[in-house]
């Protein structure tokens, strides 16, 4: 479980988070939504450790990370821009992260290649990200940061550089893969329809703040705000 207690975060005079609390239980699909500036993507990289809180507490599993390295945190991220390496393999590309444990050889390739297969990679381990489509290239970046298996899984508008028709089918793998795996997981969006299609629950955002946390259902049915109803698209 994730524990967001009070953070506050500015940037100079800027004020960018304003005071966000919230629990996110183990196995959630929890998303963050709200317009561009709102503070969502600030919010996650606090939680990953890549960027310290002005004021507040962050906590996972009962234990305070507020302040802590990122690699001390049992977190993975996975953003729009795949941040593949181009010379290397898929299969060297999912190993990265591995390298820097003890593992042997075996050991290595058994969990890349149980990866793999759950992302439909099986069969594309030999080529470059270069010699692959966007979508495949999207899950190849969603391996690497499963291949450790995180306690915690972030995504920043992960499906954002891909056309409407592949987003949706991503949209249903992502979630049916996340839901297998039992991993608590935080996504980033300013897409309603992604943010009703995949989340537990979802944090509408407004300047710094979550202006009401709730299933997409009661969102939409009982929208505590105007901001919310008409971000949300619901009914008037
Ligand atoms: P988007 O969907 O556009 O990414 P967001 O809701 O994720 O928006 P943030 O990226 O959290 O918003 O940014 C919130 C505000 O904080 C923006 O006004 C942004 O310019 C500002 N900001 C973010 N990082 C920094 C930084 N390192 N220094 C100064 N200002 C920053």
């Amino acid at each position: 479980a994730i524990n967001i207690d009070t953070v506050y975060k500015q940037f100079g005079a800027l004020k960018v988070v304003n005071g966000v609390s919230v629990d996110i239980k183990d196995g959630e699909f929890f998303v963050m939504l709200g317009p561009s500036g709102c503070g969502k993507t600030t919010t996650l990289r606090m939680v990953a450790g890549l960027e310290l809180p002005t004021a507040g507490r962050i906590s996972i599993d009962g234990a305070d990370m507020t302040y802590a390295e990122p690699r001390h945190r049992d977190i993975a991220m996975a953003f729009q821009d795949y941040g593949l390496y181009p010379n290397m393999t898929v299969f060297k590309n999912i190993e990265f992260p591995l390298k820097i444990r003890k593992l042997d050889v075996r050991e290595r390739a058994r969990k890349v290649e149980d990866t793999a297969e759950k992302l439909g990679l099986g069969e594309l381990l030999q080529r470059k990200p270069s010699q692959l489509s966007g979508g495949q290239r999207q899950r190849v970046s969603l391996a690497r940061a499963l291949v450790r298996n995180p306690k915690v899984f972030l995504m920043d508008e992960p499906l954002s550089n891909l056309d409407a028709k592949l987003r949706a089918v991503m949209r249903t793998e992502i979630k049916k893969l996340v839901t297998n795996l039992g991993i608590t997981t935080i996504y980033v969006t300013h897409d309603q329809i992604e943010a009703m299609a995949m989340a537990d629950r979802i944090a509408v955002m407004s300047r710094g703040n979550m202006v009401q946390v709730a299933s997409p259902l009661e969102i939409y049915d009982r929208p505590k705000t105007r901001f919310v109803a008409e971000f949300i698209g619901s009914p008037p």
